[in-house]
C-alpha cells in the first residue's frame, strides 16, 4: 500500500487527485497539504474534494505530515514544488512533479535532485498522451523531413498561467529530437505583423484560451496536398490524477533518479 501526501489539495488538480487515490485499492490518502496560512487547514481533505469526510485533515506543510506519507505528489507552482522536493530530498520521501511552467535555471535546479531520490516529473500525466507522445515520433520522422510543415495548437481553459502548455512544449521537443532540430533553434511561438512566411524546419506553437476547456492538443503535418492531424483531447481532470497515482505507486519502487511518464508506463520515447 502506498502512502499518499496530496501538495494543493483545495487546488483543481487537488481535489481531483483526493478522488484518484481514494478509488485506487493499492493506495491510502495519508495527509493533504494547503498552502501555509491558509483557512483550509484543519478541513477534512474527502470533505474538500466533495467525496465527504474520510478522517484526514488538512495540514500547511509537509513537516506537519513528515511521518505519515510515502510519496509526495506535487501539482502546485514551480517555487513551491522545488522547495517540496528539497524537503522529500532531506527526508527520505519520493516525489511525483505535475507542476508546469517551470523556467530552464528552475529545471535545471530539479533535475540537481536526480541522485537524492526517485522522482517523476512529467509536464502530462495522462496515458492517452503520453502514447500520443510516441505517435508525434514516429510520425515526425516519416513527415518532418520530406515537405511536411509541423504545428502544435493548444487550447486550455481561462485561469491556465504559463502558455504554450508544457504538454505542446514536450510534443515540440519530442519531434525536434526525433528530426534532430533544437526546438529553442526551430520552436516559433509567436507570429503577429509583417513576419514573413515560415521556413521549412520551424515547429509554430498556438495557444487558445477560454471558458472551462480541460485540455486540447493538436499536433498538424501540413503539405501540399494533404494535411495529418493527431489530436488528444482530456474531458476531465482525471485523466491527469489517474496518472499521477499510477506514478506514485511505480517510483515507490525505484531506486533514485529522474523519471518521465515514459518510464511509468514503459513507452521508451
Ligand atoms: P490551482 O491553482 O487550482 O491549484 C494549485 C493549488 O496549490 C492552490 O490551491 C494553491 O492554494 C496551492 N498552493 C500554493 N502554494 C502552496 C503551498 N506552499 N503549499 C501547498 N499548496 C499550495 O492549479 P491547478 O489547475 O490544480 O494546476 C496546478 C499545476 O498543475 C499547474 O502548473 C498546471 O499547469 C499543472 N497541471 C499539470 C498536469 C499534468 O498532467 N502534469 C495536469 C493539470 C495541471
Amino acid at each position: 500500500m502506498t502512502r499518499i501526501a496530496i501538495v494543493g489539495v483545495a487546488g483543481r488538480m487537488g481535489r481531483t487527485l483526493v478522488h484518484a487515490v481514494a478509488q485506487n485499492a493499492e493506495t491510502t490518502l495519508a495527509a493533504g497539504i494547503v498552502a501555509p496560512g491558509s483557512s483550509l487547514a484543519g478541513a477534512d481533505i474527502g470533505e474538500l474534494a466533495g467525496l465527504g469526510k474520510k478522517g484526514v485533515t488538512a495540514v500547511d506543510s509537509p513537516a506537519a505530515c513528515v511521518d505519515d506519507f510515502d510519496v509526495l505528489i506535487d501539482f502546485t507552482t514551480p517555487a513551491v514544488t522545488l522547495e517540496n522536493l528539497a524537503f522529500c530530498a532531506e527526508h527520505g520521501k519520493r516525489i511525483v512533479i505535475g507542476t508546469t511552467g517551470m523556467s530552464d535555471a528552475e529545471i535545471e535546479t530539479l533535475d540537481g535532485y536526480r541522485e537524492r531520490l526517485p522522482m517523476v516529473f512529467a509536464p502530462n500525466m495522462s496515458v492517452g498522451v503520453n502514447l500520443t507522445l510516441k505517435l508525434l515520433e514516429t510520425a515526425a520522422k516519416a513527415l518532418g523531413d520530406e515537405g511536411y510543415d509541423i504545428e502544435v495548437i493548444e487550447s486550455h481553459h481561462r485561469h491556465k498561467v504559463d502558455a504554450p502548455s508544457g504538454t505542446a512544449l514536450r510534443m515540440g521537443e519530442v519531434m525536434a529530437d526525433a528530426l534532430g532540430r533544437n526546438l529553442k533553434e526551430h520552436g516559433v511561438f509567436e507570429r503577429v505583423g509583417q513576419c514573413g512566411p515560415r521556413s521549412d524546419k520551424e515547429i509554430g506553437f498556438a495557444t487558445v484560451r477560454a471558458g472551462d476547456i480541460v485540455g486540447e492538443h493538436t499536433v498538424m503535418f501540413a503539405t501540399e496536398g494533404e494535411r495529418i492531424e493527431i489530436t488528444h483531447k482530456a474531458s476531465s481532470r482525471m485523466t491527469f490524477a489517474r496518472g499521477a497515482v499510477r506514478a506514485a505507486r511505480w517510483v515507490a519502487g525505484q531506486p533514485n533518479g529522474r523519471y518521465g511518464m515514459q518510464d511509468v508506463l514503459d513507452l521508451d520515447t
